[in-house]
């Protein structure tokens, strides 16, 4: 099979994906092989790439992954043949450590991340555990389908961990793949939006989707926020979500890595008064099971630019200049 394999960490502008031909994956008990149509770019691929965070090497990323069954390793029974299902971050877990006993397998010692720890979508087959596949609602094309994978979901956990309610005031910085998402279940729930983003284009898209003001990073909103999600990679937008953040209000970090540290934090001017930080690691199902319906129901009306499996670098030196509009995604030949 062709597969865009990641041998050396490296700087994405020196293009270090590799177009390769790798024997077909054989599924392996209770695993389904899967033949992929479509597989998100996701910004955790650049923290992989660029070492931040430490992937298997050689390895074939991407974990918004969707295609076809194609055929059923022994034991395997919950999918058919053909069935379209998806495949996200988590790509397993323990099951029995206390994290997995209660419902917070996202933290399991032996979680491993699907195109990190095991091959992932950048390729036309992978491989998955039957139970970590999900069926993917008809409503959305299968590149329409990626974003809600991890950019989705996770908004949704990130959301759902912010202690958001209805007719609040939620604030997102950054406006890529997952905020774009998460900006529509947010008016679903009756809340307002408040947008901060240095792009310009990513403002014009937020407006779009119904923000109720964008502005710049250090930019003075009309009111103080009740929630606020930070996807940037940088540490600065830590101190100006703290700024804007109404008293006993809470700050969710959505990110994985920053490229950069968190500046000194003045206590009294920026968390004092209940304020909160907190940070968001991984994903489970429930996570998947609970949004893939919701975003259905909604609809989530995913924006995704499509690339070609072998323009798996430029698509993510564009996402690295922030120059995708919502989403980006691969199309497998074929
Ligand atoms: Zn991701
Ligand atoms: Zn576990």
């Amino acid at each position: 099979m062709k597969a865009m394999v990641l041998q050396e960490i490296s700087a994405i502008e020196n293009e270090p994906l590799r177009m390769m031909d790798l024997p077909n994956p054989v599924p392996g008990s209770k695993k389904i092989l899967i033949k992929v149509s479509a597989c998100g770019v996701c910004h955790t691929e650049l923290d992989e790439i660029e070492g931040r965070i430490q992937p298997k090497l050689p390895i074939v990323l991407g974990h918004e992954i969707v295609g076809r069954v194609e055929s059923l390793g022994s034991g395997a029974t919950r999918f058919n043949l053909g069935d379209r299902v998806g495949i996200a971050w988590i790509n397993s877990a323990c099951g029995k450590c206390h994290f997995c006993q209660e419902g917070n397998e996202n933290l399991c010692l032996e979680f491993k991340g699907t195109g990190c720890h095991v091959n992932g979508g950048y390729a036309e087959y992978t491989t998955v555990s039957e139970d970590f596949a999900y069926f993917i609602p008809e409503r959305f094309s299968d590149s329409e389908a990626t974003p809600l994978l991890c950019a989705g979901a996770i908004g949704y956990r990130d959301l759902r961990l912010s202690g958001i309610r209805k007719g609040q005031a939620l604030g997102l910085f950054g406006f890529g793949a997952s905020a774009h998402i998460v900006i529509q279940v947010a008016k679903y729930w009756g809340c307002e939006a408040f947008v901060f983003t240095r792009s310009e284009e990513h403002r014009n898209l937020a407006e779009r989707l119904g923000a109720t003001w964008t502005g710049g990073p250090e930019d003075e909103p009309p009111k103080k926020i009740d929630c606020a999600i930070d996807f940037t990679p940088v540490g600065e937008t830590v101190l100006n979500a703290l700024r804007v953040l109404e008293k006993g209000g809470r700050l969710v970090i959505a990110v994985i890595r920053k490229r950069n540290p968190i500046p000194s934090l003045d206590y009294a001017r920026l968390l004092w008064d209940e304020k909160e930080i907190k940070s968001v690691a991984n994903i489970t199902r429930k996570d998947l099971d609970d949004f893939l319906p919701l975003a259905s129901e909604i609809p989530i009306l995913p924006e995704v630019q499509e690339f070609k499996l072998e323009e798996a670098n430029k698509a993510l030196v564009l996402l690295k200049q922030g120059k995708i509009q919502g989403a980006a995604a691969l199309r497998m030949p074929g």
